[in-house]
């Protein structure tokens, strides 16, 4: 039983069976809506809740026109005031009631500090990308920075970035903490919208309405309301290994299949990998020493700072869930344990969507290849090299992403050769660069135009346009296998054998495309490794 950076105090279970928190949500209410929140929807009933998101904005189109204004700030003096301090009665040990703010700060910190696995030091000249304190005043001083500097206007184009401060917002703390309200936010960009906002005189845009940034902040927000709302809805099943939409049926052979867990009560005799296997897979996760760069860098990140990208979590979770079939709850829970802007609602239905069982129309078959993800968003391997030191000194970025891909001689140069990320890598994903398909057998063609999106429906909040599908893809398979894969899910057909799959991007930025070759990872896992098609 710990105590969590949060000041709550909760069983953790990394290496056991992690529980349902119903406590967590007051989940035993019914499924009617308060007056004060229906008035701001279109349905009175949590039931009538779509469960695909573009279904859901599409109520509110146009979303700048909807929410109502902030409440006005109470004046001064209107509020009871704060209770006197003498009337707190002594605490017996282990308690005590700190005397000061830092003193409050180390007491809610330390919990956390004593469960992280031998804290590593932090990678010389790697920093915090959320460098905030908590409290209204800083929530609203990032909030006028974000307007007066153009981060607002520019979101759109900035959002994926991996490392640097003004990229994103980083408003989650300050909203999961009660800093600030979304409704504030969007009264801010009103300001400059409209032109009423002076101090946005200078920001390209002003004045002349919505514009592509500000509609990508309010969108995010709005996923952030539907996260809630889903929370509510479904209730103690986001708590669920299989999600929102888990029924009592929910085959056992499935879920075996399709994830393990670390926990020998719960695992069948035949779990491959072991329980004791899963628990070990899960300290490198955990670490960040899996191997594969991408992942590795934002799990050091958070332990080291709270604080990860929307595109790293997605990598993340994408990873632990569909790559690996590890129970995500464990990866939830990791999450909850550090991250700084910890929400109950975005923090698990998030998981759910990635891991494929929350709402996300693709459900299992959207996966993102980390590899992949990582040559589009940490182009010059920056990111990794920040928060992975041991591989600043490879060359290519292959190897950089993936170390046990480095020529021995460089890995020798670089005392890499006994590093457990080279002789041990978590997964093994075949990706090369700058070359084509070896004996390309069967193609496919991902789908183009809408984002390859099914019927319209919006990928997810954080996927941009720019997710893994966007594949112009051959593959073929070495065992012989002829059917190839079935269209944009890709789905494998064949049994048993290694695979192998060539995918071209079809953006083009890396020297006229890249090939990418899949295998069967060396761990022993059953992968099956498809590929985006989104
Ligand atoms: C596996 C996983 C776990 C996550 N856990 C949390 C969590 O515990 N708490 C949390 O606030 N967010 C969570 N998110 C959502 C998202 O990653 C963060 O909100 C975002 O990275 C915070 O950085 P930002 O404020 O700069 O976001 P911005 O990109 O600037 O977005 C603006 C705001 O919109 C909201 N928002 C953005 N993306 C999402 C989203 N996908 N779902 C819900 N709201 C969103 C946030 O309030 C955010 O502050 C999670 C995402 C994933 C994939």
């Amino acid at each position: 039983v710990l105590t969590s950076s949060h000041g709550r105090t909760r069983s953790i279970s990394l290496t056991s069976k992690p529980d349902p928190h119903p406590h967590r949500l007051g989940l035993g209410r019914s499924l009617t809506l308060t007056p004060q929140s229906s008035r701001d929807l279109s349905f009175q009933n949590l039931e009538d809740l779509p469960d695909i998101f573009t279904t859901y904005r599409k109520q509110y189109d146009p979303l700048r026109d909807k929410p109502r204004a902030t409440v006005p700030r109470p004046k001064e003096g209107s509020l009871p005031p704060l209770p006197e301090t003498s009337i707190i009665p002594s605490q017996p040990e282990p308690f005590a009631i700190p005397e000061s703010q830092e003193q409050l700060l180390q007491a809610l910190v330390s919990p956390v500090r004593q469960i992280l696995p031998a804290t590593p030091e932090m990678p010389e000249g790697a920093s915090t990308v959320h460098p905030f304190t908590g409290g209204e005043d800083s929530a609203q001083k990032r909030l006028r920075h974000l307007l007066e500097a153009g981060i607002m206007a520019n979101y759109d184009k900035t959002r994926n970035g991996l490392l640097g401060i003004d990229f994103s917002t980083k408003l989650s703390a300050f909203l999961a903490q009660g800093c600030i309200t979304a409704r504030q936010i969007h009264e801010a960009l009103l300001g400059y919208e409209d032109g009423t906002d002076a101090a946005c005189e200078q920001v390209e845009g002003f004045g002349m309405g919505e514009n592509d940034g500000t509609k990508g902040v309010r969108y995010e927000l709005l996923w952030r309301d539907f996260m809630r709302l889903c929370a509510q809805k479904y209730k103690a099943k986001l708590f669920r290994l299989e999600g929102f939409k888990a029924t009592e049926k929910y085959e056992a052979s499935e879920k075996a299949d399709r994830w393990k867990t670390a926990n020998e009560d719960d695992a069948p005799a035949e779990q491959d990998p072991s329980p004791q296997k899963v628990g070990e897979l899960l300290e490198r996760f955990k670490t960040g020493h899996t191997g594969m760069g991408l992942i590795d860098a934002s799990q050091r990140e958070l332990i080291h700072t709270g604080y990860t990208s929307n595109r790293a979590r997605q990598n993340v979770a994408t990873f632990l869930a569909k790559h690996l079939k590890i129970d995500w709850r464990y990866g939830a829970e990791w999450y909850e344990l550090l991250l700084v802007d910890y929400d109950v609602c975005s923090n698990w239905a998030n998981w759910q969507y990635v891991a494929g069982v929350g709402l996300d129309p693709r459900g299992k078959d959207r996966i993102f290849n980390p590899v992949k993800q990582a040559f589009d968003y940490d182009k010059e391997g920056a990111y990794v090299k920040t928060w992975v030191p041991e591989v600043r000194s490879l060359e290519k970025l292959e190897n950089v992403f993936q170390p046990w891909t480095t020529p021995s001689t460089e890995l020798e140069a670089s005392g890499l050769t006994e590093d457990v990320m080279v002789k041990d890598p978590v997964i093994r994903i075949q990706f090369s660069v700058g070359r084509r398909p070896q004996n390309p057998r069967r193609t496919f063609r991902g789908r183009r135009g809408n984002g390859g999106r099914p019927n319209g429906q919006a990928s997810r909040p954080s996927d941009g346009a720019q997710t893994d599908g966007q594949y112009q893809g051959q593959a073929s398979y070495r065992g012989g296998y002829r059917g190839g894969f079935r269209g944009q899910n890709m789905n494998y057909r064949g049994g048993g054998g290694a695979y192998r799959g060539y995918y071209r991007g079809s953006r083009g930025n890396y020297r006229g495309g890249y090939n990418a070759e899949w295998n069967q990872p060396q761990s022993g896992f059953a992968t099956t490794q498809q590929q985006g098609g989104i």
